[in-house]
């Protein structure tokens, strides 16, 4: 079943699609709203460009209101509409509602905590226990992605369902929106779980990327490397993050031994000897509002985040470029939710796009502390379909990760690194500190980048227990 809304200038559309069926015996619909009651007509019936048949209503209602009707409607809701011919449109999931998350990390815990800050009840699913999300939900449903009757019964229990982790398969995420929305939507981690489709998808749509070649075979690589040079970066096309499944190649011969050892598909990237990497982390309602936290400055190590700077010292014109970049982006894929836009800026100037993750991201953490309203408090009002907050920055502020590395020599010193003024630490609740395991990050506000970058750099050395 699916349905969509279409804002005209003086109306509201309402489709409903199914495949291969024409719904003609649901309308008239009535539109209940606490703040009003608008009839619908109906208006046309045709194909849309997924070969399914749409029906499209149009509401009449007046005032501001009805240009603020925020949808939430379940397939189970139109199966009662058969029977009743009536149609309830839910205005917004509004507080002491509980919403899903699938995956349980640290980006599902951060999201739990805005939630419950803001009265709403939270359920995670995933195939773990004791999980950074499901210490702070209020269940934690453990099953594996592929057990659709667990998916579709976690769906049932939540008004929406949104996501953490974007790689869970494509059927997990169709079969939660059989029971309730899901925000954003199973096409978008279609795209985005794939290295190869995502980077056609930004190509074919005028976004800067990368220089890149699929790979399935020994032959594309050496073609590959004909065209594109050397050095480059291998990465695999799908499960890769944080470095994993990704080695710069410098020589034929080191791209072929890769290549022997590794999944049939791959992406070979044009090494991009950037002058700084960058990201926008963004939001995008249900209503196409759109909001952002202004570019950030990211610094890796061993490919794993280490270091984000809000603002980023960027030239102004690279900023906006940056900003109209992620914006054009979730337009195009119609986000509902947060996306984040990491950017390679190139030492003439250039914005490329290595890589999108259709959530709230490592590098938007600070916006918790620095920030009016956090990515993750967005996401949330994005997949309720509340209005977004304002992402007015406090003052500018520095991250810094805190991987397992830092338990090397014990429990790190914490009184030494909290002794810092303006200082706040995040921990995710993991119990075990391996090496390169996100467990936590420092957030520093000071007056400048500069000095935030500073403090919560000697913040994270001022924790490090010498052997
Ligand atoms: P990714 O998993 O694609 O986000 O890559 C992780 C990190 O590896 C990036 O943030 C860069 O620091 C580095 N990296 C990835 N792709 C390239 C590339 N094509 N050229 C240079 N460095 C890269």
């Amino acid at each position: 079943m699916r349905f969509g809304i279409k804002l005209t200038p003086d109306s509201l559309l309402l489709a409903i699609g199914e495949r291969d069926e024409i719904l003609g015996s649901y309308f008239p619909i009535r539109v209940v709203h606490p703040c009003f009651v608008a009839c619908s007509r109906f208006h046309s019936i045709h194909r849309n460009a997924f070969g399914a048949t749409d029906i499209l209503f149009k509401i009449f209602g007046t005032g501001p209101t009805l240009l603020r009707l925020l949808v939430s409607v379940s397939p189970c809701l139109l199966v009662s509409l058969s029977v009743a011919s009536t149609l309830l449109l839910v205005s917004a999931i509004l507080p002491g509602s509980t919403l899903g998350v699938l995956g349980s990390g640290q980006l599902g815990r951060m999201f739990a905590i805005a939630a419950r800050q803001m009265g709403y009840r939270v359920h995670t699913f995933s195939p773990d226990t004791d999980t950074p999300t499901g210490q702070v939900a209020d269940k934690e449903f453990a099953g594996s992605y592929d057990d659709l009757g667990a998916v579709r019964d976690f769906a049932r229990g939540v008004s929406v369902v949104t996501f953490e982790f974007e790689n869970v398969p494509a059927a997990t995420a169709q079969a939660a929106a059989e029971c309730a929305p899901v925000r954003p939507s199973g096409a978008i981690l279609h795209v985005t779980q794939h290295r190869i489709r995502e980077k056609t998808f930004l190509l074919q749509h005028g976004f800067p990327v990368t220089p890149f070649r699929a790979v399935r075979s020994l032959e594309d690589l050496r073609d590959a490397a004909a065209e594109l040079g050397l050095p480059a970066v291998l990465k695999t096309a799908s499960f890769g993050y944080d470095g994993k499944g990704q080695a710069t190649v410098r020589s034929l011969q080191e791209a072929e031994s890769v290549w022997n050892c590794g999944p049939a598909e791959r992406i070979y990237e044009a090494f991009v000897d950037f002058d700084r990497e960058v990201s926008v982390v963004a939001a995008r309602g249900i209503d196409g509002s759109f909001a952002h936290w202004g570019v950030i400055q990211n610094t890796h190590e061993n490919h794993i985040l280490s270091l984000s700077v809000s603002p980023a010292d960027v030239p102004p014109d690279v900023e906006r470029e940056a900003i109209a970049i992620a914006r054009g982006i979730l337009e195009q894929l119609e986000v509902v939710g947060a996306l984040c836009v990491e950017f390679f800026l190139t030492k003439s100037g250039k914005l490329l796009v290595n890589e999108l993750a259709p959530r709230p991201h490592n590098s938007g953490h600070l916006t918790i502390d620095a920030h009016v309203t956090s990515q993750f408090e967005q996401q949330l009002r994005a997949v309720c379909g509340l209005p977004l907050g304002s992402t007015h920055r406090h003052r500018p502020a520095a991250m810094a990760n805190l991987l397992g590395d830092l338990w090397s020599a014990g429990e790190p010193n914490w009184p030494a690194a909290l002794a810092l003024p303006d200082l706040k630490l995040h921990l995710y609740g993991k119990s075990e500190p391996r090496p390169g395991r996100k467990m936590g990050h420092l957030t520093a506000l000071a007056e400048t980048a500069h000095e935030a970058r500073r403090n919560v750099l000697s913040a994270r050395e001022s924790m490090i227990r010498k052997s």
